[in-house]
Formats: C-alpha cells, structure tokens, sequence
C-alpha cells in the first residue's frame, strides 16, 4: 500500500518540550510512523491545513466492564456475556473518538475485556488498544472480591495470578489496601503484608508481567513500594485521620529508589474540588511534595466507576494538571510518552516518533499551551486509519 503522508501540521511529537520546529508532516505505512519530514506536496499527501497533532491519549487505568451509571458493584455480575462485550466496544470506541488509542484495563472478573482486547488487535472491530489485567488479586472479602480473585496467604495469591497468566492477561493487578466501592473493605488498611506483596511481585516478574496496585492508605502503599510494583494507583495516603493525610516521605523514597510510578486517577470530576481549600489544598501539597522528591506521575482516571466516563481521560488531564501543577507539555507527557513507558508500551505507543504506532489526534488549537484544547479533537487516527465514530 502507498504511504500515508500528512502534511502542514503542528507536531508535538509526544517527548519534546515543545512544538517540533523541523518537521511539518508525518510519513506512514502499513499502521506506523515511518518518518518525521517537511513534505509539502507528494502522492498520498492530506493537506492537514495547519491543525495540531499529538500522540493518542492513554488513560493508565480503566475498567472496561464497568458501567459509570451503575453504583451498585454487584449489578454488573447480572449483565450478560453479549450485551457486556458489546458495550465494552461501544465504550472502546468512544475513547477512541475522544482521542484515547491506548488504555490499561486494570480489572474486570470474567476477563470479557481480554476478548475485546483480541477483536481489536485482530482487526475484528476498530477500538482503543486495551492492556488487561484480568482479577485483581485482592484478599478474602477484600476491595473487589465480587470479581473472583480472592486470596487467603501467599499461596492462594499465586493461585489466582497464575489463573490471570493461564488466560493471557498483560499484567497483574493487586489489591493492596481496601478500596471505597467495596463494603467492608476499609481504604486505609492494608490487605497484604509486606512480603505477601513481594512474593506477587517476584512471581509476576518472572512471568515478565507488570504489577499495578491499588493503593489508597499508607500502610498498603508502603508494602506496594517495598516490593518493587510498576505503578501505584490512586496513593491517597489514606491513614488513622482521614483520606490524604498520611503522607510518608520515607515510603516516597522508597517509591522513588524502586522506579515505582504513581497513577494517582484524577478524574475530571475532581473540578469540583478546585476552590475548596481543604481537600484540594492536602492533594495539592502530596503531590508537590512526591514530585519534589522525585515520583513520576502518570495520567489515570480509574473510568467505569460511578460517575467516572470512559471518554473522559481528555477533560481530566486540565483537572490532573491543576492538581499536580504541571505545565501543558508535562501534563500532555504524563498522558503520552511516560504513559506508555510505565504500562509497557514505550517502544510502541506514546510518540510521534519513526516505528511507533500511528495513533494520532488532531486538533484546532494548541494544546501545548492549552490543555482544554484536549476537548475537542477534530479527527482521530488509530494505527494509521482515521477513525470517525459515525462511519
Ligand atoms: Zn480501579
């Protein structure tokens, strides 16, 4: 097939600190980037007119299965096998229409979103690209139990990973600490100790699988960094006085010296903090204090959850940027290229770069100087195919 070549383009390229000065079109073939150039009129050339470009959005946690309108965790068991695989889809797509190519699933219990997973990669159906993790591991009655990963001591734990690794999950997920959506499960307490966490760990890893953990009190964030996951999602520092308050710097250190990254699912909802001084001040403050320390933060929504819309990762980054006070390039980074890195996709996602995937957004203005620009894409391409929602 011919090459695709897009012409007259703003490029941030996913890595750079700002626009690329030197190139102004984008070379593709078979689904990858081929080259960066200045082409200005070629066989195959779209004249792309000026917008701006970025790598595709990835949102660093998501559960596919999950339905944002359902508040009650239990209802989901009752939908059915076809209906589920089939909004699973429509949610992919409409992620994908937002300007989300990528997407880390990081739980379900029936492992439904591993066979989206392979309709999309097969070419079957057109959707974001999903990397699952199947059950979490979690302990009996714990954050999650009702998706069938539960696990009492080190042994059952291994169990239930080597069941995810038996149907051919991209990594593992473990419930650290308890979690809000569960009763009977308390955010602030640990789930599993120290070295039960380590030996989840040491068994991933050989199977050459990342961990992510689901961190919200200080104890659990703690046994995650010892034992060395990818990623620690949420890290609420949640403790004896309440949600936030239980910020540890010698866990930070030990977050930063073991190449952890936190994922910390700053919704877009969370706008309705902004202005109230209590909470939006104390998570303003831990993260200011892991940045300076040294943590890497990645852009999560944690979507599927009441209220938290799969589509929504582009209004969330200005959110997650207000928080976390990081510029636009930071913010658009946290989304992109050190997404990809952390999730294990950072040779193949996340740059506008020759041999990545040519997933790319397109937009009107200038989302290296404004983030809100994120909310309107004009045209989305997955893996070289422009992709519009109503064809
Ligand atoms: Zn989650």
């Amino acid at each position: 097939m011919a090459d695709t070549i897009l012409t007259n383009l703003n490029i941030w390229n996913g890595l750079g600190d700002s626009l690329d000065q030197h190139h102004s079109s984008i070379r593709i073939r078979d689904g990858k980037i081929v080259a960066l150039e200045n082409v200005q009129d070629a066989p195959g050339a779209i004249n792309m007119a000026g917008v701006y470009v970025t790598p595709g959005l990835i949102d660093a946690h998501v559960h596919m299965c999950l339905d944002p309108e359902i508040r009650d965790p239990f209802a989901h068991g009752k939908i059915k096998r076809e209906l589920l695989i089939e909004q699973m889809i429509e949610r992919s797509q409409s992620m994908l229409a937002a300007g989300i190519t990528t997407a880390r699933d990081l739980g379900g219990g029936k492992w439904l979103e591993l066979a989206v997973r392979d309709m999309i990669n097969s070419g079957e159906v057109v959707g974001c690209r999903l990397v699952c993790a199947g059950q979490p591991i979690t302990s009996v009655k714990g954050h999650c139990h009702f998706w069938g990963g539960e696990a009492e001591g080190v042994e059952q734990a291994l169990e239930v990973l080597a069941r995810q690794h038996a149907r051919g999950v991209d990594l593992i997920k473990v419930m650290a600490t308890g979690g809000s959506i569960t009763p009977d499960s308390a955010p602030k307490d640990a789930q599993f100790s120290s070295s039960i966490m380590k030996s989840i760990v040491a068994r991933a890893n050989e199977l050459e699988y990342t961990v992510a953990a689901h961190c919200h009190g200080t104890e659990g964030i703690r046994h995650a960094a010892e034992a060395g996951v990818t990623t620690i999602e949420h890290c609420s520092w949640v403790g004896e006085e309440g949600w936030g308050k239980a910020y540890d710097p010698e866990v930070v250190e030990k977050i930063v010296a073991n190449d952890v990254r936190v994922s910390p699912t700053v919704n877009a909802g969370w706008k309705r903090y902004i202005g109230t001084q209590k909470f939006e001040g104390m998570m303003m403050d831990n993260y200011r204090k892991m940045k300076q320390a040294g943590v890497k933060l990645i852009a999560s929504t944690d979507a599927g959850i009441p209220g938290v819309i799969h589509h929504h990762l582009p209004l969330a980054i200005p959110v997650f940027a207000h928080f976390a006070e990081l510029t636009p390039v930071e913010a658009l980074k946290s989304a992109t290229s050190d997404c990809a890195e952390a999730i294990g996709l950072g040779d193949q996602v996340g740059q506008i770069s020759p041999d990545f995937s040519a997933d790319l957004v397109f937009y009107a203005d200038d989302p290296t100087a404004n983030l809100e620009a994120l909310a309107t894409p004009l045209r989305v391409m997955s893996k070289g195919v422009f992709f519009d929602k109503a064809s």
